[in-house]
């Protein structure tokens, strides 16, 4: 018996995908590592990354970390935001690698490390200008590397890091990579011997190397859910991606009704259940689909990409989605399944709560 809703999953596409992107960043010299926080750390999809060549997997959350430990998928790992000073036990214990953009959380570090008997390698993340994490400042970045480097024993200075696109939208440039790069030089001339990452950013990072323009030092990038949604560089960039499967994931709910109603709700109109005032386009009488899925599942209806043109989401509340099918040549009925394309949000609230049965093919 199937069970719904479903999270579809194509493993090998998958795997595919994470292989044609280590096999062109191996091809420049740059290693992947493999995040998969928005994946809630699925351990068969994490399995897929380490296979597809990513030997390094990295998420935000220290949890998924310990469970890949746990399970022995992957040979390094590496916790991305920058760790809290309340969970510094668990970041010794769990990851071998942290990204670290504070003097004092790198001394609370070390201390645990030593009380561990550990070394824990850190990466420091300098700001290019997307404002999220990072040193702004070149004299502070380059005083705790030499703090790291000459004084604190229990850690190990990898190397540096940048990330740009989350917060601030900012391209990956050959520039802001290459004052990364530079950042580098920097540190390494003060420490007498070379750095051994140099972490140029995320997904979108991967335009430099398609591009051909990644500065030659940068010899690390941290790629999440690009492989498994395949659309941000196709879709958002324009690049053909024609190497890359897009069929990798999908959502699919189930039919609770059809009907022919309004398109406009009859009444005194307020707001909805999340205090939204909407508008209603009266379009007259419309065939519609109620479907077992909603908000709680995969977000903010309007971020779906859906792509079949015969069905349009009308909107949603926590546990209900309606869809408009009075074009769609297929007769739905109640009990039928809709199938529906899916990017990054809706990945990530999906993988995160467990009545959303996740079905590999
Ligand atoms: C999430 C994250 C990534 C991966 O970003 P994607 O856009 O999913 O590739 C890389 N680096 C850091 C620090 C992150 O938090």
């Amino acid at each position: 018996m199937e069970r719904y809703p479903q999270l579809v999953i194509n493993l090998e596409h998958a795997r595919e995908n994470i292989e044609n992107i280590v096999k062109r960043c191996e091809e420049k010299g740059i290693r992947v590592t493999g995040v998969i926080k928005v994946l809630n750390g699925l351990p068969e999809v994490c399995r897929a990354y380490y296979e597809g060549g990513c030997k390094v997997l990295a998420s935000s959350r220290i949890q998924h970390l310990r469970d890949l430990r746990e399970k022995e998928i992957g040979e390094e790992f590496e916790l991305l935001r920058i760790p809290m000073m309340s969970e510094i036990p668990d970041v010794i214990r769990y990851a071998d690698i942290s990204l670290n953009s504070d003097g004092s959380v790198l001394k609370a570090l070390n201390e645990e490390a030593l009380r561990q008997g550990k070394i824990h390698k850190v990466i420091l993340m300098v700001e290019v200008g997307d404002l999220r994490e990072g040193y702004w400042d070149k004299d502070e970045l380059l005083r705790d590397a030499l703090m790291t480097e000459n004084e604190l024993k229990g850690l190990y200075l990898e190397g540096v890091g940048m990330n740009v696109g989350c917060y601030g939208s900012v391209l990956p440039t050959f520039e802001n990579m290459q004052y990364l790069v530079d950042c580098a030089e920097m540190i390494e001339d003060a420490i007498g011997r070379k750095l051994d990452v140099i972490s140029g950013g995320g997904t979108s990072s991967l335009m430099r190397i398609i591009d051909g323009d990644i500065p030659e030092r940068i010899n690390d990038l941290r790629v999440g859910g690009e492989p498994i949604v395949a659309y941000t560089l196709k879709h958002v960039y324009g690049y053909p991606m024609e190497w890359q499967h897009e069929d990798v994931i999908r959502m699919r709910a189930e039919v609770l009704e059809v009907r022919d109603k309004p398109s406009h709700p009859i009444g005194e109109l307020a707001v909805d259940a999340f205090g939204h005032k909407n508008v209603y386009e009266d379009r007259g009488i419309r065939k519609r689909a109620l479907l077992g899925i909603g908000r709680q599942d995969y977000g903010e209806p309007a971020d779906i990409p859906n792509e079949d043109p015969h069905i349009e989401i009308l909107g949603a509340s926590s546990d209900h989605t309606i869809v408009d099918i009075e074009d769609c040549d297929r007769d739905y009925k109640a009990g039928d399944i809709i199938e529906i394309r899916i990017k990054y949000a809706q990945l990530m609230y999906m993988t995160s709560r467990q009545d959303v049965y996740v079905k590999y093919i």
